[in-house]
C-alpha cells in the first residue's frame, strides 16, 4: 500500500483514512488564490456550488484557472481566503485526508505501471485484496470491455512498459477505471478529453453519461461535447467566473467569445 505514496501521481490517497461523505453539497465561498510570487490572483471571488449527485462542467481558456480550482477542490492547495464546505463542514487541515480519500482524480497524463489492467487499475493493493468482481464492473462503466476481450488473458495480461502500446483513449479509460474502483464520492476528470480522437472521446461522453447521477461529477473540458450533458457548467475567465448555468445558457455564449478570437478556436474543438 506503501507503494500508492511513492507513485509519481499528482493524487496521492491515503489507504487509511476513512472517506468523507458526501451527501448535499460541495460549496465554495468568496474564493482567492494567488501561487506564491505571482502578480495576480489565480482564482478571484470564486462562489459556487457543486450538488451531490449532479455533473458540474467546469470550461474556460487555458489558463483561466480551472486546474487550480481543482486542485484546491481536492485539497492540494490551499486557498489564501473564503471557504471551502464539504456538507457545511469545513476543509481543514483535520479532514483533509478524509476528503482526498473520498476523490477520484483522472488528469491529464495518468501513471502507469507495465503490469496488468488489473494491476493497473487497483493501483497499489495487494492482488489478493481486489474484488475482481467490482474491478471488472469498474472496468464496463468505464467502457474497457472491449480492449479486455481483445486482450489474451483479459484482465491479467501484463501490458508492458508503462502501458505504452495502449492508446491515449485505452489509457484514460483505464485511469477512469482506477479513480472508479476507490468507490469516490467526487470523480474530477481534468482535461481527460483533450489528448483524445474523436472515437475515444465519445467513449468518453458514453462513460460520463452512464456514471451521471451514482455520484458526484467535475468535469474539465476543453471539447464542448463532452459537457453538453452536464447539469450544471461554470465558465472561467482570468480566474473569475463569467457565467454559470444550464448547457444551454452558457455554452453559445463561451463559443462564441471563442469565435471572436480565431486563435482559440482550434483549441476548444
Ligand atoms: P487552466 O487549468 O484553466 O489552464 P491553471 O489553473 O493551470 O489554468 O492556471 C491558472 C493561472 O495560474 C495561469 O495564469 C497559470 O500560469 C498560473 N499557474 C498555474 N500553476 C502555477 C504555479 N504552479 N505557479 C505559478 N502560477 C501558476
Ligand atoms: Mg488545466
Amino acid at each position: 500500500i506503501n507503494a500508492i505514496f511513492n507513485m509519481p501521481d499528482r493524487h496521492y490517497p491515503n489507504e487509511a483514512a476513512t472517506p468523507l461523505p458526501l451527501e448535499r453539497e460541495i460549496r465554495i465561498e468568496n474564493l482567492n488564490f494567488q501561487y506564491n510570487e505571482a502578480p495576480q490572483r489565480a482564482l478571484a471571488d470564486i462562489t459556487m456550488t457543486i450538488p451531490s449527485g449532479s455533473t458540474v462542467g467546469l470550461v474556460g481558456r487555458s489558463g483561466s484557472g480551472k486546474s487550480t480550482l481543482a486542485d484546491i477542490i481536492i485539497g492540494l492547495l490551499s486557498q489564501t481566503s473564503g471557504t471551502i464546505t464539504i456538507d457545511g463542514q469545513n476543509l481543514s487541515p483535520e479532514n483533509k485526508e478524509n476528503w482526498i480519500a473520498s476523490i477520484g482524480y483522472v488528469g491529464q497524463s495518468p501513471f502507469f505501471t507495465d503490469g496488468s489492467i488489473l494491476e493497473n487499475v487497483a493501483f497499489g493493493l495487494d492482488e489478493s485484496m481486489v474484488d475482481r468482481e467490482k474491478l471488472l464492473n469498474c472496468c464496463h462503466m468505464a467502457a474497457l470491455d472491449t480492449l479486455i476481450d481483445q486482450l489474451p488473458g483479459g484482465i491479467d495480461r501484463p501490458l508492458g512498459e508503462r502501458a505504452e502500446k495502449l492508446s491515449g483513449g485505452q489509457r484514460q479509460r483505464v485511469a477512469i477505471a482506477r479513480a472508479l474502483y476507490r468507490s469516490p464520492q467526487l470523480l474530477i476528470l481534468d482535461e481527460a478529453t483533450s489528448a483524445l480522437d474523436q472515437q475515444s472521446e465519445n467513449t468518453i461522453k458514453t462513460t460520463v453519461k452512464r456514471l451521471a447521477g451514482s455520484l458526484t461529477m467535475l468535469i474539465i473540458a476543453h471539447r464542448l461535447s463532452t459537457v453538453e450533458h452536464c447539469d450544471k457548467i461554470i465558465w472561467l475567465e482570468h480566474g473569475k467566473i463569467v457565467m454559470e448555468g444550464s448547457p444551454e445558457d452558457v455554452l453559445p455564449h463561451y463559443r462564441a467569445s471563442l469565435n471572436e478570437k480565431t486563435n482559440n478556436v482550434c483549441e476548444a474543438f
